[in-house]
């Protein structure tokens, strides 16, 4: 058990920061029984770095218990693993450490019982925070699951198919399909890798991008015809009412904000969907030097300099008037980076 160490132990631990890898590995080698957790509406990188890292610890020889607060959405629920994922939303049991993906602190999870476990956070947000005992941050990593194909090469862990094909959907949908974030050379020369390890780019991308339900057309209808543009900015919603009708997901929202970026012109984008209790989830998109996860931290949220997103009070009016006024300060100033 590594949780109440003390002393000398807690010292080594402080100087493992510096080689946070070897720090984890150690931690992994040492324990028996882990808990594996991202953010509560788990997307692809959340969930692709799950399956990949409880997979790995399997490998060890060790136990990995899956768990999100959120269901798994359908195009990732036939990812090689998935159905052993608990959907939970309080933890309960011995565990040597719980390692917390792509989050900025234990309240992202929605997890309830994490705060009395040994913390591990891997994440690649520029908005991440060292919250937990040891912590993994790295800005330069296209997805979460790049740094646990990092974790495994150091381990010496065999790249199974099943594992690939996760890390490769990790890359695929943090990068919208190499369209964005800090896509690189190096970047190519992992999706190649983890395609000659087995993964399947074609039927991994049909699986993700070619799956519509038609609730989410009939839901991308209701938001396009408010679409609304001014000079870079570009913005639209849908209410809760929108969603009923249309019998759309939470998840059914993703990549609506794109194709408002998509117009010529326009460089920062929102999406606003009205929740249930009356609170607006906001999605931003910037491409160019419009830093919005620094706008989404001022209003407590967070995610990278093109990608981010928050929670605002309603109605849907002020919280619309309320990142309007941000975005266009922010606009105005991109060169105001949060770092
Ligand atoms: P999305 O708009 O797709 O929900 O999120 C875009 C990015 O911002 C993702 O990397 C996501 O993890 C991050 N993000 C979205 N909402 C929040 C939030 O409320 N808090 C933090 N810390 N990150 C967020
Ligand atoms: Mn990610």
């Amino acid at each position: 058990m590594v949780a109440g160490m003390e002393g000398a132990e807690s010292r080594t631990y402080a100087a493992a920061q510096d080689d946070p890898v070897a720090a984890i590995l150690r931690v992994l080698r040492d324990g028996e029984r882990f808990l594996v957790c991202s953010h509560s509406r788990p997307d692809g990188d959340a969930i692709g770095s799950m399956l990949s890292l409880g997979t790995l610890i399997e490998q060890m020889g060790k136990r990995a218990d899956l768990v999100t607060a959120d269901r798994i959405p359908a195009v990732y629920r036939k990812l090689p693993g998935a159905d052993a994922v608990q959907t939970l939303l309080r933890v309960d049991g011995r565990y040597d450490a719980a390692i917390l993906l792509e989050c900025d602190g234990v309240e992202r999870t929605r997890l309830r019982g994490l705060e009395q476990l040994f913390l591990i956070n891997i994440d690649h947000h520029v908005t991440g925070q060292a919250f937990a005992a040891l912590n993994w941050i790295d800005h330069s990593a296209v997805s979460v699951g790049e740094m646990v194909y990092r974790l495994a090469l150091a381990a010496g862990a065999k790249l199974t198919p099943e594992m690939a094909t996760c890390l490769y959907t990790t890359l695929l949908t943090d990068t919208g399909g190499f369209l964005y974030g800090a896509v690189r050379a190096s970047t190519f020369a992992l999706a190649r890798e983890l395609v000659a390890a087995g993964a399947n780019p074609v039927a991994i991308a049909h699986e993700v991008y070619f799956s519509v339900s038609p609730s989410k057309l009939l839901l991308l209808g209701m938001a396009l015809r408010r679409l609304k543009r001014k000079g870079r900015l570009a913005w639209l919603w849908v209410t809760h009412q929108d969603m009923v009708r249309s019998c759309a997901a939470e998840e059914d929202c993703e990549g609506i904000v794109n194709i408002a970026l998509g117009i010529a012109g326009v460089d920062v984008a929102v999406f606003l969907r009205e929740l249930p209790e009356g609170l607006i989830r906001l999605s931003l998109r910037s491409r160019g030097e419009v830093n919005v996860a620094a706008v989404a931290a001022r209003l407590g949220g967070g995610g990278h300099e093109n990608a981010a997103g928050c929670t605002l009070d309603g109605p849907l009016p002020r919280a619309l008037e309320e990142i309007l006024s941000e975005l266009r300060n922010a606009a105005d100033n991109p060169t105001a980076r949060s770092g």
